[in-house]
């Protein structure tokens, strides 16, 4: 079974650790967000594709569910000592050779879906992982700075998408939201012969605006899934009208979508979405879901451990195999 997967980081990640498990002959394909990507220091870095390939790798901090496991600070502790910043970003020892690596291939001129299946080559991640483009695209955010922001109190301004995730906490309402160079960006090579061949795509219950939201963004790829003529099949990020983890309510507000499974499922539409899965506690869910066209089940869908995750793949696969058969 190919089975193609559209992934941002922590929620895509975990999830195809469960797909792998629920299917371990399956060929997967993941999809990757490049919306996250950042300059720092010089060096490129690719949040999204680096947790995920760290996650599978075996290479991840778990309980923070992004960066390297085991992990040391002393090179950003050395450059603030130079005063060199931005400090609210945690890159450690280990992950800097990573960039490093990274930097100096694309700076070689490599494609950066080359330099990933490099990157690869070290931590075997069991799927194939394509950025969903070669060509940058970095999400940002309109936002209002607090009054007390160091760097422009009250201001109004275009941030990074990182400074407003993790330097300002979304801690202020993301007022505009956009994925700068996406229109420009083709899909990277592999990503739209992958949907062509695929038997089933999956949204895992990754950021459905700026993860999932910014891969749909770059042109030919949205259409890809709608004309591939598979089932389409995807996961809820939110769980009783709240973002299991993250932030991820900020950004939905920001594209006039409620924080609520049912309005997710909705803002993909049945045009691209055949089937949904709620979690649980959000049964009630189910007939608004349906009613919009998408064909929806009630499940656990909460990512607590393996095999409760491996579960969810499962049952993903089995809504899927509903829709083809229907
Ligand atoms: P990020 O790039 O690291 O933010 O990760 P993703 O975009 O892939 O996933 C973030 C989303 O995963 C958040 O909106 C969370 O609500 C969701 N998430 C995290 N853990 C779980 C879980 O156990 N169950 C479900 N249903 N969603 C989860
Ligand atoms: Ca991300």
């Amino acid at each position: 079974m190919r089975i193609v997967v559209l992934a941002g980081g922590i929620g895509g990640a975990r999830f195809l650790r469960g797909l792998q498990r629920a299917v371990p002959d399956a060929d997967i394909t993941v999809i990757g967000n490049t919306g996250d990507d950042i300059h720092l220091f010089g060096l490129k870095v690719c949040p999204d594709l680096d947790t995920v390939m760290y996650t599978l790798g075996g290479g991840i901090n778990e309980e923070q569910g992004w960066g390297r496991a085991e992990e040391t600070f002393h090179l950003k502790e050395e450059l603030a000592a130079y005063g060199v910043g931005p400090d609210w970003f945690g890159l450690g020892d280990r992950d800097f050779a990573t960039h490093i690596v990274r930097t100096q291939m694309l700076g070689a001129g490599y494609p950066l879906s080359a330099v990933t299946e490099a990157l690869c080559d070290r931590w075997k991640p069991g799927v194939r992982l394509i950025p969903m483009s070669d060509d940058r695209v970095e999400t940002h955010v309109a936002v209002t700075l607090p009054d007390d922001d160091p760097t422009g109190p009250g201001e109004r301004k275009v941030v990074h998408f990182q400074e407003y995730w993790v330097r300002l906490r979304a801690s202020v309402p993301a007022e505009a939201i956009v994925p700068v160079g996406a229109e420009q960006a083709k899909p990277a090579p592999g990503v739209l012969e992958a949907l062509a061949e695929a038997d089933v795509v999956l949204f895992p219950p990754s950021n459905p605006v700026v993860s999932i939201g910014t891969i749909l963004a770059v042109p030919g790829i949205r259409e890809a899934i709608a004309d591939a003529g598979v089932p389409v099949v995807g996961l809820s990020p939110i769980v009783g009208d709240a973002p299991v983890r993250g932030m991820a309510d900020k950004v939905l507000a920001a594209v006039g979508v409620e924080s609520t499974a049912a309005a997710v499922a909705e803002h993909y539409g049945s045009g691209l979405l055949d089937g949904w899965l709620v979690d649980t506690v959000d049964a009630s869910a189910v007939e608004r879901v349906e009613s919009a066209g998408i064909r929806c089940r009630a499940v656990p869908l909460m990512m607590s451990d393996l095999d409760a995750t491996a579960r969810m793949a499962r049952e993903a696969l089995a809504l899927a195999e509903e829709v083809r058969t229907s």
